[in-house]
Formats: structure tokens, sequence, C-alpha cells
């Protein structure tokens, strides 16, 4: 849609507003790639629902390719040291990164952090830069009217299925099928209209 949109009209949209169907890192990857700024709320299951440290919890260094646990310590993806670069793990696709066993051991937040393992560990998912793109624009002023704006056209969408019966459509193929949203769309507006300008009220005779 957006190539189309591109090539149709030479529009190229700032930001994209979506829901969290949208939210998964191949699409948020594929929309900061080509500096869409994607305000879609992030699809995320690393939580935990035990009560423990989850990954939002550690901080992300990507200065050093290292995460940061709330005690400070640092949790790497490989501690060798490579004489020949090409031969250390590049990073790419998803990646662990683990705490050392022994300061796992001796840290007295343990219990909250890996109460179950030796040390812990931290999956850094493909296109986490693009994930961490969206929750930081999540944060923002402008991805709150985004939400408000997002819900305006899906109440739309809703009052379409609803009460104007568009559920299913009656006229078959892509120019009965315009034809059908063309009208609703038209009925929807005259009734925005109607709202703001409403007719004057008569006066009756007596
Ligand atoms: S258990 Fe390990 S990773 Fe967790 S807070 Fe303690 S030192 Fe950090």
């Amino acid at each position: 849609m957006l190539k189309r949109v591109k090539e149709k009209f030479d529009l190229h949209p700032e930001r994209l507003i979506a829901d969290t169907a949208y939210g998964t890192g191949p699409m948020l990857g594929w929309l900061v790639e080509r500096k869409i700024n994607p305000h879609i709320p992030v699809f995320d299951k690393s939580g935990r629902s035990n009560g423990t440290w989850s990954r939002a919890d550690f901080e992300w260094d990507a200065e050093n390719d290292q995460y940061i646990c709330p005690e400070g310590q640092e949790l790497k993806q490989f501690r060798r040291n490579y004489s020949d670069p090409n031969r250390r793990p590049t990073g790419q696709g998803r990646t662990k990164y683990r705490a050392l066993k022994l300061t796992c051991q001796a840290c007295p937040s343990k219990a909250k952090c890996c109460p179950n393992a030796d040390a812990r560990s931290i999956t850094r998912e493909e296109h986490e830069d693009a994930r961490q793109v969206a929750r930081d624009i999540a944060k923002t002023k402008q991805y709150d009217i985004s939400m408000k704006l997002r819900k305006k056209v899906e109440m739309l969408f809703a009052h379409l299925k609803r009460i104007l019966g568009l559920g299913r459509l009656r006229l078959r193929g892509p120019c009965g099928a315009n034809d059908e949203f063309l009208l609703a769309a038209t009925a929807q507006n005259l009734r925005k209209l109607a709202k703001i300008f409403p007719a004057p009220q008569q006066t009756r005779k007596a």
C-alpha cells in the first residue's frame, strides 16, 4: 500500500499508526529502514508473569554490545578475545547475552532475577533496535495524539460494520466494493455534517 501511494501520489509518510498486530520485529524493522516512524505498540512477549525481572529491567548498552542488569553487572554475548574478529559471533539475528555464573551466585537480587538458573541470560531479538525506536516513540506526546487518531478511524470502521451493515458486501468485485464503500463513506460524512451544521428549528405556527 505504501509503495502504491508513493507511485501514484508521490507521498511518503513520516509516521505510520497501527495497532499491536503490526508491532512485530520484522514489521517495525521494515518501517524504520524506510525512515517511517512507527507509532505502533510493540508486540513483546518478554514480560514475565512470575514477578522476576524482565528484559525491560535491563539497560541496553549499544556501544559495548551488552546489557547492564539492575545490579550494574554486564551481560555479554561472548567474553573471549578473538584474535581474528571474523570468527566471533556476528550479533545478527536472535542473540543471547549472559551474566557470569560466579557474579549471579553471589548476587543479593538473584531471587528476583533468575531464581531457577545458575546465571541470568537475556535474549535479544532480531530488529531489537527498531523495536526500541517504537518504544521510545511510545513515550512521546505525539504518540498519544496518534493513538487518539487511530481510535477515531477505527470507530468509523466499527460504525460502517455494525450500524451501516457493511460486515458483508452485497455487490461483487472490486468495483462493487468501491461503490458500496463510497456510498457508506458519503453517508458517514453527511451524518457528520448534519451534526456540525444542524438544521434550523422550525417554529410551529399557532
Ligand atoms: S542475578 Fe546476575 S544478572 Fe541478575 S541482578 Fe544479580 S548479578 Fe545481575
